[in-house]
């Protein structure tokens, strides 16, 4: 009776030992490489895998992105702006082609270049006023001091044709 329960004893051991371990290590491998990822519903309302939403990251990051082009844009355009403070005349609300043409011009005239390199003429009713075209619709007026001309104002070629007199 006594060996029995020793026995038995025994035997109940060594399938503790054996199996229990083998059946925990396959739980694990399990949970880790075999199961499928779950999808979960986030605090936003969207499902998905992982600890946030990318949905929400990828508009957070792209409204970022907006929100960082607008800002540059405005720095860019108050830069531009800025600039107009050193122009000799008003060059404000002037396409920025005609303003970069404009003022290259200008440069020039201050340096006493002669404005018929510019394709400068005098006006035939007004001999003192000088002409130069600064795109294709766009004439810079400049008064005429004899030895150099002065810069006065930049107009579109419309504009010009109403200031000319007769007609
Ligand atoms: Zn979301």
């Amino acid at each position: 009776m006594h060996q029995i329960l020793k026995l038995s004893d025994r035997s109940s051991k060594s399938i503790a030992l054996g199996l229990t371990p083998l059946r925990d290590a396959t739980r694990n491998k399990g949970c880790e490489c075999f199961m499928p990822r779950r999808k979960r519903t986030f605090a936003c309302g969207h499902k998905g895998y992982g600890r946030k939403c990318h949905r929400c990251e990828q508009e957070r990051m792209a409204q970022e992105k907006v929100e960082r082009e607008i800002s540059q844009k405005k720095q860019k355009k108050q830069e531009w702006e800025a600039t107009f403070c050193d122009d000799l005349i008003d060059l404000k609300g002037l396409p920025d082609y005609v303003v970069v043409k404009a003022r290259s011009i200008i440069a020039g005239l201050t340096d006493n270049k002669s404005y018929r390199e510019y394709g400068g003429k005098r006006l035939r009713h007004n001999r003192f006023i000088v002409s130069i075209p600064v795109t294709r619709n766009y004439r810079m007026i400049c008064e005429d001091y004899g030895s150099y001309v002065v810069p006065q104002k930049v107009m579109s070629h419309e504009d010009y044709n109403v200031c000319k007199p007769g007609s």
